[in-house]
């Protein structure tokens, strides 16, 4: 029987991969060994039942009385804190899900890869934070990471029996958000309801304001260089507005390989809980004549700011993308917050990512999970100063 572990277990994928795994058999056809979540104990003690899962296990220490209630007489066992998290990824489990929001994914996926597991990676953070550490972990420990990002799930499905020195180019599709047409004045104006509501994928709220304002495809632009390994200038993003096509890889021939699937999470999630074989995935399936034509179109850079700011971390590496990305999660907080507005996301990245460069310097590389850690610790700090000066002077 196949053990499974499902961090972020109470999310938008987490509960897309609770059901393939119950459409899968349930706890009949998997040994479900750790779930995780945060603030939803209720829905993870309701998961972990179902599932008959090992142990339970929420961020806070201060919901553990909720989650051992909840669990009262299941025989599951409960535990909290992110020290807990961690030591969950070190139960044996064939195939783990990467399913956390955040550079809180980091640790657990490293821990996971450290015991040689087969990583399911949604939390396209933990590359962005520590690309390089990430890869040669699995590389070292002979463990195995499948995207889950819908866009690089279709690069990999494109990929795979072809030469990768072939390929020319690799292009990742954007959707454009609910903001695709908005000009920049009306941006500036953006509200939270209006960011979160995404036009074609039901997500999480943080990533859904991520694709308002493109810093999930930054995320993605760069997520692509590390994973993939393709320099910056072969990445490029391509806007379509269906969400049908994922992805294009373009080969020296001039041949492109795409992928289209429907916008649903669980095709990808299928495809890495499957891999290498295609099993049966209950996703709707495309019909290319309803849908009768599909469009694309250039980003705009100058309303989108975020692309660049992410070029710039392509190019830079080393402790650019631990910066980039906590400087975006806190811009971000301050954003659903209402103490700034939406185009000062990116005016809280840049000034946090430049001020960096100064007193730290981002370009060298870490040598350990310590010098990413330290790094996203210190860009917190500095993205919070720039988004108080900001709100002061709104
Ligand atoms: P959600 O916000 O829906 O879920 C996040 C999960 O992480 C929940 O289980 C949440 O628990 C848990 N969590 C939140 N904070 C912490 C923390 N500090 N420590 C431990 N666990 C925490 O996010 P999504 O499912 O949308 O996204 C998850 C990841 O997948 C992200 O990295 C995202 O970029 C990526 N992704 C998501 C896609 C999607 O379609 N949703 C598509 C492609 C990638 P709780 O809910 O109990 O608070
Ligand atoms: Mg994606």
């Amino acid at each position: 029987m196949r053990s499974i572990s499902i961090f972020g277990a109470t999310g938008s994928i987490g509960e897309s991969t609770v059901d393939l795994i119950r459409r899968g058999g349930g706890a009949e056809a998997y040994r479900v060994v750790a779930l995780t979540g945060a603030r939803n104990v209720a829905r993870l003690a309701e998961m972990a039942r179902e599932l008959r899962a090992e142990v339970a296990v929420v961020a806070h220490e201060a919901e553990l009385p909720a989650l051992r209630d909840a669990l009262a007489g299941s025989g599951v066992e409960a535990a909290a804190g992110a020290a807990a998290i961690a030591e969950a990824a070190d139960r044996p489990a064939d195939w783990v899900m990467s399913g956390i929001v955040g550079a809180a994914g980091l640790v657990p996926g490293m821990r996971a890869l450290r015991h040689g597991r087969t990583l399911a990676l949604a939390n396209k953070e933990s590359l962005v934070t520590a690309g390089p550490l990430l890869m040669a972990t699995a590389r070292v420990h002979g463990a195995t990471i499948l995207p889950v990002d819908s866009e690089h799930s279709a690069v990999f499905q494109a990929l795979t029996g072809e030469d990768a020195g072939a390929v020319e180019r690799v292009i990742i599709t954007a959707s454009g958000g609910p903001f695709r047409d908005w000009p920049l004045e009306k941006l500036a104006e953006a509200t939270v309801a209006e960011a979160k509501a995404h036009p074609n994928w039901s997500m999480g709220s943080r990533i859904s304001i991520d694709s308002a304002s493109m810093f999930n495809k930054a995320l993605e632009l760069i997520e692509t260089r590390e994973f993939f390994g393709f320099p910056p200038e072969m990445i490029e993003v391509l806007v379509h507005p269906q969400s049908i096509v994922h992805a294009l890889v373009g080969f020296r021939d001039g041949g492109v390989m795409a992928h289209l699937g429907p916008a649903d999470m669980r095709h990808a999630i299928g495809f890495a809980l499957h891999w290498p074989e295609r099993g049966h995935v209950p996703v709707e399936r495309l019909d290319l004549a309803r849908l009768g034509s599909l469009t694309f179109a250039a980003p705009d850079a100058a309303r989108f700011p975020a692309l660049r700011l992410a070029r710039e971390v392509m190019e830079m590496r080393g402790l650019s993308g631990a910066a980039f990305n906590a400087a975006k999660e806190i811009a971000l907080d301050h954003f659903m917050e209402g103490e700034i507005g939406f185009l000062d996301m990116a005016a809280v990245v840049e000034e946090t990512l430049a001020r960096l460069a100064g007193e730290a310097g981002l370009g060298h590389s870490a040598t350990g999970l310590d010098d990413v850690l330290a790094m996203d610790h210190l860009a917190r700090v500095r993205a919070g100063e720039a988004a108080r000066k900001m709100k002061e002077g709104r």
